[in-house]
């Protein structure tokens, strides 16, 4: 216990902003049963694939995943190898999809689908041929939490496959970034090379408190981003895990920041700020405070206010 608290003051001495999103706090609870606040057990038809919005579906590859963030909505599963879809799983997946055209976008997550680069090379290989499916997304932090192992042989084979699929359908890739101190030269080298792909490249953040629920950061974060060919898309407030509720910010310094954000940043650098309301129900975006909720009074870039005609 004593040296598992030095590692941790160590890493949080050096690098808090990164190291809190992954320690567990000395007076965490080690028993407490993580819940779903997503309900996606209850949305996942069948093994591996959540469908609850109509038009589109969420497949989890594996649990398996390079990070373990404390905050993680599915915490509950990463890490356990139960997880992982097999050839007979995934010929199921690809019967569902085929027997439900309206599903036209499919985003491949886990866990992480880097983290297994054969299993998502082969889920790719049986989904490619359905004609319904339009648009292909991964969402992954491997180029953030191990950016060596776009080296090794398995995932230069699976960015292979992704170039395959994505010269015949739209392709996105979503990586999850939380801070600007996360962008070292390694890991800003490997977008590089995702940017080189023929695919889009989007970024997913969570507003975690203590952590970057700051304006100047996520200025950086997102300008960073921007300089460096990643489209910002969802700006998340941090689904509430049982026993982890502490890495949630508050939701009016966040209405604050966000707005301020979308006054100041590039349109494009801007993500959408979103909230996926717990009890299943889904992301909803937040409206900013731009504008009184009664009357027809707006406050512009600047905060100056103005009166709509
Ligand atoms: C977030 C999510 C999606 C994708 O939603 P978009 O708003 O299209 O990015 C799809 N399925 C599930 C279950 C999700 O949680
Ligand atoms: S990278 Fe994503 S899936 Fe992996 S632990 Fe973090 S939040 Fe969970």
């Amino acid at each position: 216990m004593k040296e598992k608290l030095t590692s941790h003051l160590r890493a949080m001495q050096s690098h808090p902003s990164i190291a809190m999103q992954y320690l567990q706090r000395p007076n965490e609870s080690d028993t407490v049963q993580y819940n779903d606040p997503l309900l996606e057990d209850e949305h996942e038809v069948i093994k591996g694939l959540v469908h609850k919005y109509p038009n589109r579906a969420l497949i989890k590859v594996s649990y398996q995943c390079a990070a373990h963030c404390r905050f993680c909505t599915r915490i509950r599963q990463i890490g356990d190898p139960a997880g992982t879809l097999s050839y007979r799983d995934m010929e199921e997946i690809a019967l569902y999809l085929t027997a439900h055209p309206e599903i036209d976008d499919t985003i491949l997550s886990g866990g992480d689908p880097f983290y297994t680069p054969r299993h998502t090379m082969r889920l790719l290989e049986l989904l490619m041929p359905i004609e319904s499916i339009k648009v292909f997304r991964i969402g992954s932090r491997m180029a953030l939490q191990s950016p060596s192992s776009f080296y090794t042989p398995l995932v230069r084979q699976l960015m292979e496959a992704i170039t395959t699929v994505a010269k015949t359908k739209p392709f996105y890739i979503l990586l999850h970034v939380n801070h600007p101190e996360e962008l070292t030269t390694e890991v800003l080298d490997v977008i590089k090379m995702l940017s080189a792909l023929p695919v889009t490249l989007l970024s997913q953040t969570v507003f975690l408190k203590n952590i970057n629920d700051d304006y100047n950061t996520l200025y950086a974060l997102f300008s960073q981003l921007y300089y460096n060919r990643v489209m910002p898309y969802y700006l998340y407030h941090c689904d509430k895990v049982t026993g982890l509720e502490h890495f949630a910010a508050d939701r009016d310094t966040e209405l604050e920041i966000a707005t301020r954000l979308r006054a100041t940043l590039s349109g494009i650098a801007c993500p959408t700020y979103i909230i996926d309301v717990a009890g299943g129900y889904g992301k909803i975006p937040v409206p900013l405070a731009f504008m009184q909720q009664y009357g027809n009074k707006i406050a512009d870039f600047s905060g100056m206010e103005h009166t709509l005609k």
